[in-house]
């Protein structure tokens, strides 16, 4: 199919007439930086003008229309102060207010005794309902004129939404109804709409957006489908090639084992052996290990990392956090110790001269294993003999960083991706291609089940109590949260305050870590409580993830509501990680919604992972699209695996019969989802 004319959607927006560097600036802060963006961008909600609505009934804050006879002027003959124009609908009254709005203009358009239609947004003003500078006003006859119902799109501030919505409705003009990757037939048969005509309606609701409408499910499925087409070509490449086996012979295993103090579980032990295999055999290695938190994942991969650097290749290791992958890189040192294995870490602190240094060692081989950030897929980081990749939480990645990491081993590369998040079977493949897949249901044995209390914020005594008892037993606090700073809109806790209120009752014994804290500074923090010279470190999120304090046995989540289920989960997840019982306090605020109390209630009675994510989708509500994005899988934009589950099957059924003699009808579709490296492929 001809695709061609729709070509300009891959424009950069300043080919837009009306788009000058300032414009541009505004929409780059909206990720709209090609035309194609504009389509992207669905509005959150609609104003609905059509209704007209009785003075007695209005809301304050809403976007409303009435129809009323004005009936008095005031117009202030003193600076600043507005013009004031009263409304009537019978007996009752609104003002109708205008800020720099000249008198003869406002006489104009607001008659005496006429009957006008009017729109905005209602106010109410010492003891009167009121507009200010309304939107629309109109003769009564003339209802037709006024936009009915129009969408709502977020803005950054600076760009207009007259602006917007101009660009935009430019931009669906010259949507070209013959170009579609889909045929006809396919489109009828799935109640989906063309190309055009998808975003068209998208884009001129008649209601609120519904992700079960065929134009969101048409949306949904083009996305699901360049997700796996990405997989399945790249899978295919993994296939194709033979890698050079790996030859080990577990030499350094026994004097790892000597490095840490416990015993692997069964489901370890036979995980590594899986590894194991993969690793020496001519087939790539492309691997899933998923485990709950704390079930040990780390030590797995450093084992099979050993395996590797013995059988003289390299590893990379990629943490998304510099926090974690700096833990990642003491870990190892610890491990590894007296082996002779060169470990060295990258991320976005490591100075350049530094940067130098570890970059010409990687050439020569002379590092066996790098660790760190995202830092890591930099193009100028070359390795002379790259077999094995690991990517630690990799549900924070997208597909796009994972391909580009991958791409770094070539053909005798092995990789493995690790993942505390259960991903529902609906998308397995849509996420990862037909992938292999290892789990670790055991925990450590000695481990107990972590001690849940919900508590409301006006009953903390006793958690006093406990810090007390918990610190003069030598074991340390995590204290989460949610917000730096105090802002007057958001009624979350600052960490700041609390930081200081902590101090009063525990001096020297209380750090502070958030995110606008420096790397060094976060490094600093964090070496002083992993030395136990603090006990309680108060903290915003920016713990979540990974990192792992086994003598911490005590995490005090504020504002715990706020929380989704699974990001709780990982938060308590930091706990409970040596032998000692181990608590979570989560602390709420007065009122808890339906939902919220639901979310405490299965935490508190289960710690397992895997049902957590499970009752995590259930619960919640119908349309809650963002909700899955805040579990942790961030591939997918408009997908829902819930709503979407038929979507996902039929994708996965299609994608057999794409090959390479018809990929390239979907090279546009590839280009709209960003998978511009897999294009130059096909
Ligand atoms: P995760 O799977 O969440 O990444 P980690 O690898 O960080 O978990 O391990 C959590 C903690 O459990 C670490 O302190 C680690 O040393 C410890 N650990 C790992 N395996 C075992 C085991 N078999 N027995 C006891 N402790 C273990
Ligand atoms: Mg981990």
């Amino acid at each position: 199919m001809n695709l061609n004319k729709n070509d300009f959607l891959f424009q950069e927006v300043s080919s837009l007439k009306g788009v000058g560097s300032k414009i541009k600036k505004y929409l780059e802060k909206k990720k709209i930086e090609k035309i194609k963006d504009f389509l992207w961008d669905l509005p959150y909600s609609i104003v609905d003008r059509s209704k007209i609505s009785k003075l007695d009934k209005l809301e304050i804050g809403k976007i409303m229309t009435i129809k009323v006879v004005v009936s008095k002027y005031n117009f202030p003959r003193i600076r600043n102060l507005p013009n004031k124009v009263v409304c009537q609908e019978n007996e009752k009254k609104i003002h109708i207010v205008f800020f720099n709005s000249p008198e003869g203009y406002i006489r104009k358009i607001l008659p005496i005794g006429n009957e006008v239609i009017i729109s905005g947004k209602i106010n109410f003003y010492k003891k009167n309902y009121q507009i200010t500078n309304p939107t629309y006003i109109k003769k009564s006859d003339n209802v037709s004129d006024i936009t009915k119902i129009f969408p709502k799109y977020s803005l950054t501030e600076g760009l207009k939404e007259k602006t917007y919505r101009n660009l935009l409705s430019k931009v669906l003009k010259k949507l070209d109804e013959k170009s579609d990757w889909y045929e006809e037939k396919f489109l009828k048969k799935n109640k989906f709409n063309n190309f055009k005509n998808t975003f068209l309606n998208l884009h001129n609701p008649d209601k609120e957006i519904d992700i079960n409408s065929n134009d969101y499910r048409r949306l949904a499925y083009d996305e699901i489908l360049s997700n796996l087409l990405t997989l399945y070509k790249a899978r295919k490449n993994i296939r194709i090639f033979k890698k050079k086996k790996k030859k080990f012979t577990n030499k350094f295993i026994d004097k790892i084992y000597k490095n840490f103090s416990y015993k692997l579980t069964n489901n370890q032990k036979s995980v590594i052996k899986e590894i194991n295999e993969d690793i020496s055999s001519d087939k790539r290695m492309f691997r899933l290990l998923q485990g709950d938190v704390g079930s040990g994942k780390t030590i797995v991969a450093l084992i099979a990392a050993a395996n590797v650097i013995e059988s003289n290749h390299q590893v990379a290791l990629m943490a998304p956090t510099e926090i974690l992958a700096t833990q990642h890189y003491e870990n190892a040192k610890k491990i590894y110790s007296s082996l002779g294995i060169s470990i060295e870490i990258i991320t976005g602190s490591t100075s350049n001269q530094n940067k130098l240094i570890i970059l010409e060692k990687l050439k020569k081989g002379e590092i066996d294993f790098l660790i760190g950030t995202h830092a890591l897929f930099q193009k100028k980081i070359n390795f002379l003999n790259l077999g094995f990749i690991i990517i630690d939480e990799q549900h924070k990645f997208g597909v796009k960083q994972r391909i580009k990491l991958a791409k770094k081993g070539g053909d005798n590369c092995d990789l493995l991706l690790m993942s505390a998040t259960p991903i529902p079977r609906t998308m397995m493949m849509s996420l990862f291609g037909d992938m292999d897949i290892s789990i670790i249901k055991e925990k450590p044995q000695y481990r107990k089940d972590i001690i849940t209390l919900v508590k409301p914020e006006n009953k903390t005594s006793e958690i006093w109590q406990l810090l007390n008892k918990q610190i003069l037993d030598n074991q340390q606090i995590f204290w989460v949260c949610p917000l730096i700073e105090e802002s007057n809109k958001l009624d979350f806790s600052s960490a700041e305050k609390k930081y200081k209120l902590i101090k009063n009752y525990f001096p020297d014994k209380v750090g502070l870590i958030h995110g606008k804290l420096n790397d060094h500074d976060k490094k600093i923090v964090l070496d002083r409580f992993l030395k136990k010279q603090i006990k309680i470190l108060v903290s915003t999120t920016v713990i979540e993830v990974g990192i792992d304090f086994p003598n911490a046995n005590v995490i005090i989540i504020e504002n715990a509501n706020k929380f989704g289920l699974s990001q709780l989960h990982q938060l308590r997840g930091r706990v409970g990680r040596g032998n000692k019982e181990a608590y979570c306090i989560m602390i709420y605020k007065n009122h808890l919604s339906q939902n919220a109390r639901k979310r405490l209630q299965i935490l508190r009675k289960t710690n397992d992972g895997f049902v957590i994510a499970e009752e995590d989708l259930k619960i919640r509500g119908h349309g809650d699209i963002l909700g899955f994005q805040q579990s942790g899988i961030k591939n997918f934009r408009f997908a829902d695996p819930i709503h979407h589950k038929d979507l996902f099957i039929l994708a996965e059924n299609n994608i057999k019969f794409i090959n390479a003699n018809n990929i390239k009808k979907y090279s546009n579709l590839l280009k709209f989802f960003d998978r511009t490296e897999l294009i130059t492929e096909i």
